[in-house]
């Protein structure tokens, strides 16, 4: 199955993804991960991405469709994949087209009083990518990931002003997406409000799984 997840930052798209990958059995490719990675490693990517990124902004298509094209034609996606992040604008949505064709795409619905709660306290493993917060969801001991022993940290991009310029650009840019795909008869909606089990089975049940 191809899936892409929609939802504004914080709607739990990856965390949500890492249970999906365990009930499909479908790798998770998040392009903001990728991106991420390629900063950690200071390689020509990561150098020229960075300070859009920590800016809140978006990369632009042409890099980013550059991206997934890349990442979809490696021939080891038999069974699908969940795309979390990409697409982002209109424009990636239709390079997307030409390239691959999704069955479905999950639209995790949250408000925005939600998105800047759950960010504001977000904290992320360095090492495996694993989401925590600061009140609602803690590591066992501070500042190291339950799962790996890797650091938990704040992402530069879940700064105050770079949240609100990133909720901007998601209402501006990316949630146009919903309207092109529920025109398809592709879109299905899901409450991103609830804790995530109840999410996962919301999912679940959205998927007819
Ligand atoms: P995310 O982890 O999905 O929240 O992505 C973090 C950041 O990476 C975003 O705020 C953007 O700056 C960048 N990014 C990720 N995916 C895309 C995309 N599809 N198009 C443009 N920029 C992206």
């Amino acid at each position: 199955m191809k899936l892409i997840f929609l939802g504004p930052p914080g709607a739990g798209k990856g965390t949500l993804a890492a249970r999906a990958v365990d009930i499909l059995g479908i790798p998770h490719i998040s392009t903001g991960a990728i991106f991420r990675s390629a900063i950690a490693a200071q390689s020509p990517l990561g150098l020229k991405v960075k300070a859009v990124i920590d800016a809140g902004k978006l990369v632009d298509d042409e890099t980013t469709i550059e991206l997934v094209k890349e990442r979809l034609s490696r021939g080891d996606l038999p069974r699908g994949y969940i795309l979390d992040g990409f697409p982002r604008t209109i424009a990636q949505a239709e390079a997307l087209e030409t390239f691959s064709a999704v069955d479905r795409v999950v639209n995790f619905d949250l408000p925005d009083s939600a998105v800047l709660e759950r960010l504001g306290g977000r904290r992320v493993c360095r090492n495996c990518g694993i989401n925590y917060h600061i009140v609602f969801n803690k590591p066992r001991e501070e500042k190291i990931c339950d799962a790996c022993g890797g650091e938990v940290y704040a992402r530069d991009d879940d700064r105050e002003e770079a949240v609100a310029k990133r909720l901007e650009v998601y209402r501006s840019q990316t949630a146009p997406l919903i309207g092109f795909y529920r025109e398809k008869g592709l879109l299905v909606d899901v409450d991103a409000q609830p804790e995530a089990n109840t999410v996962v089975e919301n999912f679940k049940k959205a998927l007819g799984l």
